[in-house]
């Protein structure tokens, strides 16, 4: 078994590039390589087990190795792996997107499927662009709003509507440039305003732009409730509502990016319906699958569709697709997946994020925690090096990232944003399981900034 693991380690060093990751660091380092999953846990090649503190990157729902989506992907696999939509359409396909619609915010119609958040976000923008060159006489809507911190994915479209900078830095000469409004970080508000007198004067700042812009802006795009990637960063309740109300006031398509939100992640199918809003357009990903295949799907209503019908050389048709769009694994995979988003489901899972509150609550008082965020089953606890002031910590020091490695050492897999270390169970992980992730956390926090 070590002899095998040795071969691994080496190979992989020698020839796979990570995403997001410093190659330089990741080769003076044996990489943990993951073999197998059950239920909340990853199993390493050597056999060791660790809590999937990070849901294996904010995807997995019901746990790994979940009987019935296996069973699903098996039974599609003796049918057929892969045909097109390209010309064609195929079974799974179909019943995901009936399934897709009826759990979707009401309005939501039709469903156009990629194969990540990225994709889905990219066609969310390509949508809506075309959408009013095909309906908008008067003059051109084709900028975008965006917000501060914000993160869509990699791809140029998303990356030029996301905002965190060590990310996009590099290829700003080759991003289109949208507004950009400031987001609710109430921890360290972007307009210096404290959460109990503010009354939310980002949306005036909002509103603002929209006054003077809304005339040329396609679409707004939003991260609903929570900013993932930018830190866990919470919205109060009520301004995702509110930027609903303004997009509609302006005549500007709302996009809700729900790729880390869907399914379930904030305790609701979706996180639109939290605040009963209707986007224009979602984007999502990640759980959509359960956490078992690369699929993602860019829903829209009627109208915006319709915008698209045409003789065929008017070229109103939406000239996008990727070779997989669609692929019958992922469909099979994600009906069944859907399938187990029933009633009793969503009881289980609020008891869970109640559990979940208690043992974030339980960091509040650490001497380098200044902030906790939690939207569901997503949190955030930020570490700071003076609480008072919220002094951060220097980058160089990599807070965040030393608590994950130590954790990792207690069986807890996680990852930081920055300071920010990120809890992300499987939304089905066990209460005593979640208790152990905290208490392993807890305690890598201490080791790491008190001692
Ligand atoms: N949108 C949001 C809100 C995300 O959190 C992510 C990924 O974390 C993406 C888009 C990009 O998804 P993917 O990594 O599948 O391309």
């Amino acid at each position: 078994m070590r002899k095998k693991t040795i071969r691994l380690e080496r190979l992989d060093k020698r020839r796979v590039w990570h995403p997001f990751t410093q190659m330089k660091e990741w080769n003076s380092s044996a990489p943990l390589i993951i073999e197998r999953g059950q239920g909340s846990c990853l199993i390493d090649a050597e056999g060791r087990r660790y809590l999937d503190g990070t849901a294996s990157m904010w995807v997995n729902v019901h746990g790994h190795r979940k009987n019935k989506i296996d069973r699903a992907i098996k039974a599609q696999i003796d049918r057929i792996a892969h045909s097109t939509l390209l010309g064609l359409a195929n079974a799974p396909s179909i019943e995901l997107a009936e399934m897709l619609v009826k759990a979707a915010p009401n309005g939501l119609e039709k469903v156009f499927y990629s194969d990540s958040g990225s994709t889905a976000v990219e066609i969310a923008l390509k949508i809506a662009f075309q959408y009013w060159e095909q309906t908008n006489k008067k003059n051109k809507k084709q900028r975008f709003i965006a917000f501060q911190g914000a993160y869509h994915g990699d791809t140029f479209g998303s990356m030029s509507v996301g905002e965190i900078d060590i990310f996009v830095e590099k290829y700003r000469p080759l991003l289109f440039k949208a507004f950009r409004a400031p987001y609710p970080y109430c921890y360290r508000c972007p307009l210096k305003k404290e959460p109990a007198d503010c009354e939310m004067e980002c949306l005036k700042a909002f509103e603002d732009i929209l006054k003077k812009h809304g005339h040329e802006i396609a679409a707004c795009v939003i991260e609903p409730r929570i900013q993932g990637a930018a830190g866990m960063i919470t919205a109060p309740a009520g301004f995702l509502s509110a930027i609903r109300k303004l997009t509609n006031k302006y005549d500007v398509l709302l996009i809700a990016d729900e790729v880390a939100t869907g399914f379930g992640r904030t305790g609701k199918m979706f996180a639109c319906e939290k605040e009963g809003v209707s986007p224009d357009i979602m984007c999502v990903a990640k759980g959509l699958t359960g956490g078992y295949m690369p699929l993602a799907a860019t829903l829209t209503t009627d109208a915006v569709y319709n915008a698209f019908l045409g003789e065929y050389v008017e070229y109103k048709t939406f000239f996008h697709g990727h070779t997989y769009t669609g692929n019958p694994l992922g469909c099979a995979a994600a009906v069944a997946n859907l399938k187990l988003l029933d009633k009793l489901f969503f009881r289980r899972l609020e008891k869970r994020i109640d559990i979940f509150a208690g043992l974030l609550d339980g960091f509040k008082g650490m001497a380098h925690v200044g902030d906790v965020r939690q939207a569901g089953m997503m949190a955030g606890v930020e570490l700071v090096e003076d609480k008072k002031t919220k002094r951060p910590y220097l980058a160089s020091l990599r807070t965040g990232h030393r608590v994950c490695m130590e954790a990792r050492k207690h069986g807890l897999i996680i990852r930081p944003l920055g300071d920010t270390v990120v809890l992300m169970p499987v939304l089905s992980i066990k209460a005593a399981e979640l208790k152990k992730m905290a208490e392993i956390t807890g305690k890598c926090i201490r080791k790491v900034t008190e001692g």
